[in-house]
C-alpha cells in the first residue's frame, strides 16, 4: 500500500480588536512547500511538530504553507483573501491528499469576519473533500461551533505560557494519521462558558487552570476512548460574538461522551473563576519601590497592557517617563516601537540625541521626550532562544539602543518580542545585567526568565491588552459575561 499523503499548512494570526491598527500582508512571514519545512525544521512550532510526526508514523508529510504575523489589529480583507487564495492554490497543486493538518490560531478576525479561522477550515474542507481534517489551535483561541463542525479532530496547546507548540502539532498529526488509516473515528465534543480570564490568570504551570489541566490529563489516555482534552481560555481582547471559554474533547467515536466530558471540564473552570485573576497589579511607582527592595535580578515588570504578543502595538512610552521619575540609579532595560526615532538614531551612533519617542500607533498613548547617547544600531533577523517558539526566526526591523544614565532603551521599527532574551542580546544588551527589565509580555516571560518570574509584577497601566478587562468596551460579545456582569446562575452555558 502506498504511503498516505498528509498535507500540513499553518496560517497564524491572533487579533486584538481593541488595537485599531490593521494587520497587512507585509506583516506576515510566508513560506511555501519545502521552504517552509526546511526553515522550520527543529523549531518549537506546530508545523515542525506535525511534519516530523507524520514522517515518523510512516506517512508522507506534504508541506503546503506556513504564514504567520505577530498579533495585532484585524486582518485586512485584501490580506485575508490573499492568504486564503494561497492556501487554496497550495492545496490544489499538492494533488489528492489522504489527510490534512491545519494549524491556526483560532482568534483571527478580519474587517468583516469575526471568526476568520473557520472560513479557512471550510475552504480547506471544500478542497480536500471527506479526507480526515485535523485542526490545532492556540490555547487563546475563541472556540466556535463552526470550527468544530468543519473538521474531524481539533486540539489546542495544553500550556500557558506556551511551550508545547511542536508537541501540539505532533498530537494532531497522530490523530489525523490514525484516522487516515481507519484506526480511529474521531468525534469532537465542545462546551462554552461566558467567561473571560485575564491573561495572567490562566497559567497552566500552577494555580487553578493547572488543576483543571491535571484533571483533563487524568481523563485522557490509552485505557479510555478520550484522545484529547483541550482548554481554551480565550484571549480576552477580542470583541466578537460567541466569545468565551471553550473546551474541546476528542474521543474515538463517542460523541455523547465527548460532549459530556467537555461540559464537565468547562464547569471545572467556571467553578474556579474567582481565583483566576491578575496577580500583583501595581503602579509603576510602587513597582520601582518593589524592585529596590528585592534581591531578584533582573526584577521583571510586565507591561502587559501594551504587549505586542497580545496584539497591542508596543509603542506606549509611559515606562520611559516612569523609569526616569522613579528608577534613578537602577540599571533599567526597556523598549518602545518607533520607526521614525530608529531612523534618526541610526544616523547618530555614538552621538547624543534628544527626541520624542512612542505613541505613533496607539492613539491613547502620549509621546515622551528622551535624551541620551545612541550606543548602537542594527537590523536583520535572529532566532528566538526562549522556551516559547524556540528557534523561530523573527525580526524587530531596524533597532537602536539609546542610553540615558543607567537606562537602556531599545527602540525598534517593528514590534519586538521582549519576553525572549535573544531580542535584547541581538541589540547588545544582556538582560542578566539589568536591575529592572520591562517586558511587554503577558506570560511568556515566565517560561523564559524562570528565576525572575515569581517576583515579577504586572503594571497597572491602560492599553489595548489591559489586564483590567472591565475597562474595555465590548459591543459584540454576548452578555452577560464574567467578570464584566453579575451572574444569577451557578453555571451558565454559552450565551
Ligand atoms: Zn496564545
Amino acid at each position: 500500500m502506498a504511503k498516505p499523503r498528509i498535507g500540513v499548512a499553518s496560517l497564524v494570526q491572533e487579533t486584538n480588536t481593541f488595537n485599531p491598527n490593521p494587520t497587512r500582508w507585509d506583516d506576515y512571514t510566508v513560506l511555501a512547500g519545502g521552504d517552509a519545512s526546511d526553515t522550520l525544521a527543529g523549531t518549537n512550532t506546530e508545523f515542525a511538530g506535525a511534519v516530523s510526526e507524520i514522517g515518523r508514523l510512516g506517512a508522507e508529510a506534504v508541506p503546503l504553507l506556513a504564514a504567520w504575523a505577530l498579533p495585532s489589529g484585524r486582518v485586512t480583507e485584501r490580506t485575508f483573501a490573499r492568504l486564503a487564495g494561497l492556501l487554496d492554490t497550495r492545496l490544489k497543486e499538492a494533488g489528492p491528499l489522504d489527510g490534512l493538518v491545519l494549524s491556526l490560531h483560532g482568534a483571527m478576525a478580519t474587517d468583516s469576519l469575526s471568526d476568520a479561522d473557520s472560513a479557512l477550515i471550510e475552504a480547506a474542507r471544500r478542497r480536500i473533500g471527506p479526507a480526515p481534517l485535523g485542526v490545532c489551535l492556540d490555547l487563546h483561541a475563541n472556540l466556535t461551533s463552526r470550527m468544530v463542525e468543519s473538521c474531524d479532530a481539533l486540539v489546542g496547546y495544553h500550556t500557558e505560557p506556551h511551550v508545547d507548540m511542536a508537541s501540539t502539532g505532533e498530537r494532531i498529526a497522530r490523530l489525523v494519521a490514525k484516522a487516515v488509516r481507519g484506526g480511529i473515528s474521531p468525534a469532537i465534543g465542545f462546551a462554552k462558558r461566558s467567561l473571560l480570564i485575564p491573561a495572567e490568570g490562566m497559567r497552566t504551570d500552577l494555580g487553578p487552570m493547572s488543576e483543571v489541566r491535571a484533571l483533563a490529563d487524568s481523563r485522557t489516555g490509552s485505557r479510555s476512548r478520550v484522545l484529547d482534552v483541550s482548554l481554551f481560555p480565550v484571549q480576552p481582547w477580542l470583541d466578537v460574538p460567541e466569545l468565551g471559554l471553550g473546551v474541546s474533547v476528542v474521543t474515538d467515536g463517542d460523541l455523547p461522551g465527548a460532549r459530556s466530558l467537555a461540559e464537565e471540564m468547562a464547569d471545572e473552570v467556571w467553578h474556579r473563576r474567582e481565583r483566576m485573576t491578575t496577580p500583583r497589579l501595581m503602579t509603576p511607582e510602587k513597582a520601582f519601590w518593589e524592585a529596590r527592595g528585592s534581591s531578584t535580578r533582573p526584577f521583571l515588570m510586565a507591561h502587559t497592557a501594551d504587549c505586542p504578543t497580545a496584539g497591542a502595538s508596543g509603542d506606549d512610552p509611559v515606562m520611559i517617563a516612569e523609569a526616569a521619575a522613579h528608577g534613578a540609579g537602577l540599571v533599567v532595560m526597556h523598549s518602545v516601537l518607533d520607526p521614525e526615532a530608529v531612523r534618526r538614531c541610526a544616523s547618530a551612533v555614538g552621538k547624543r540625541v534628544r527626541l520624542e519617542v512612542g505613541a505613533g500607533f496607539n492613539p491613547a498613548a502620549v509621546p515622551v521626550e528622551v535624551e541620551g547617547e545612541v550606543r548602537r544600531a542594527g537590523t536583520g533577523s535572529y532566532r528566538l532562544a526562549g522556551r516559547s517558539f524556540t528557534g523561530r526566526t523573527v525580526s524587530m526591523g531596524e533597532w537602536a539602543v539609546l542610553v540615558s544614565g543607567s537606562h537602556h532603551l531599545l527602540i525598534t521599527s517593528r514590534p519586538s518580542i521582549t519576553a525572549d532574551p535573544a531580542t535584547w542580546r541581538r541589540a547588545g544588551l544582556d538582560p542578566g545585567q539589568a536591575d529592572v527589565l520591562v517586558v511587554r509580555s503577558c506570560s511568556d516571560y515566565r517560561a523564559n526568565f524562570p528565576s525572575s518570574a515569581p517576583e515579577a509584577v504586572t503594571l497597572d497601566l491602560p492599553g489595548p491588552s489591559t489586564p483590567r478587562l472591565e475597562s474595555l468596551r465590548f459591543r459584540r460579545a454576548p452578555r452577560p459575561l464574567y467578570p464584566l456582569d453579575p451572574f444569577a446562575s451557578a453555571s451558565p452555558g454559552a450565551a
